[in-house]
């Protein structure tokens, strides 16, 4: 007797590999590049060069015993530390190694604090439409705890306030929070935040323990507009969990590396950051890649080029507001998520497929009558997707 729940996660394919297999079927057929493919958060920018350069430096300075072998499971300490001083210097804390727990990746991240936090299966986690799939099944199948889902305010896609507060309750553990944002782009503003702090605190003093803001970050870097600034959330609100990634900001999501950050407000400190390495041991994750701890160390406070993001949010918010797409403006992330022009999203994606266009629609996200669209892809793509989707349009309305 197998573990059902598991089993049916592994042969159910999500939408989004179901798009990745319709595209290589097609691109057997047509040719790779026609197939217009918006559906992966893959980042298409490379590394940046210092990326290259400080997994040479590593390789050829450190003994390769050490360069490969197994680090301390929070890992290596001169790694934490100087991730940490980065911090400090970015957003005036004054954090140390001790705040620190590298991770294979946000998803690691994610999965080790749901982990730590649940203590019953009655647990509850918020969790605020759009958002990104997979936290339903950290928490739920991973945590065995209860995702329970705030729907999504489309207006703007900040917090529905009135749906956050109806949904809290003695067993909620956490919300879940995740700007700027995959699916929509958004990026919560400061009001936004302390809004959010308020309502928090208000609610852990009613029920008499805390309620953590997990806040899931790997994108903080890919912001657009001189005047986006992404609040951090732990200079809001004390009892704030990061899971961080270094998957979009350095382009590296194949090689698995991030961390969480326990700051030392977070009540109990010690327990807390006990249960996150309790965490992932149990989990099995040992330590995150040894390399790439030190790739991370060696390239604090870098990014990839981010102009060609910057320059594919605008092309598609222009052309698409001009078709007749309602859409809010992305401020960060690398996806836009207009409405599906009134009719079913699944629809709407499978007219686009007739097209080799491939969108990923909005139900899946929490928020039916949306696409995703991620513009992490060459210029080219977009400026050849966009007659197509001007084309849907005129279609859809007529
Ligand atoms: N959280 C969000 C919102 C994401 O979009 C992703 C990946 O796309 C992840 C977490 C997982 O990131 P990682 O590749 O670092 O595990």
């Amino acid at each position: 007797m197998l573990n059902e729940s598991v089993v049916a996660l592994g042969k159910k394919r999500s939408t989004i590999r179901e798009l990745f297999e319709f595209g290589n079927q097609r691109a057997a057929v047509v040719g790779r590049e026609n197939i217009l493919d918006f559906s992966l958060g893959n980042p298409n920018v490379p590394a940046p060069e210092a990326v290259k350069q400080a997994i040479l430096d590593t390789l050829d300075t450190e003994d390769p015993a050490v360069t490969h072998g197994y680090t301390s499971a929070q890992g290596a300490d001169f790694v934490r530390e100087t991730i940490a001083q980065d911090l400090n210097r970015r957003f005036g804390t004054q954090y140390g190694g001790r705040n620190l727990y590298m991770t294979v990746g946000a998803a690691a991240a994610l999965s080790i604090c749901f982990k730590a936090l649940t203590a019953s299966s009655d647990d509850e986690f918020l969790v605020l439409a759009p958002y990104f799939p997979e936290y339903l099944v950290f928490i739920g199948e991973g945590a065995g705890a209860k995702p329970v889902i705030v729907p999504a305010r489309n207006e703007d896609f900040q917090i529905d306030f009135d749906a956050l507060d109806q949904r809290i309750n003695e067993h909620t553990k956490a919300v879940v929070v995740n700007s700027p944002n995959n699916p929509s782009g958004a990026v919560y503003s400061e009001d936004t935040v302390r809004r959010l702090a308020e309502l928090l605190t208000q609610r852990s003093q009613q029920y008499g323990h805390p309620i953590y803001l997990i806040s899931d970050e790997p994108y903080r870097e890919l912001v657009y507009d001189a005047d986006t600034v992404v609040p951090f959330l732990p200079k809001y609100y004390d009892n704030t969990l990061v899971c961080y990634s270094y998957s979009k900001s350095l382009s590296l999501p194949g090689e698995r590396i991030g961390y969480v950050l326990v700051p030392d407000s977070v009540q109990d400190f010690a327990d807390m950051y006990a249960a996150v390495c309790g965490a992932g041991r149990v989990l099995g994750y040992v330590n995150a890649p040894s390399l790439f701890q030190r790739v991370a160390a060696k390239c604090t406070g870098l990014t990839s080029d981010l102009s060609v993001y910057k320059k594919n949010r605008d092309l598609l918010y222009e052309a698409l507001t001009s078709y007749g797409y309602q859409c809010v403006k992305p401020r960060g992330a690398f996806y836009i998520f207009p409405q599906t022009l009134g009719i079913d999203d699944y629809k709407f994606c499978e007219m686009a497929k007739k097209y080799d266009l491939l969108v990923v629609p909005g139900t899946d996200f929490g928020a039916p009558g949306h696409m995703r669209i991620s513009y992490c892809v060459k210029t080219e793509t977009v400026e050849r997707a966009l007659p197509i989707f001007e084309k849907l349009a005129k279609e859809v309305l007529g």
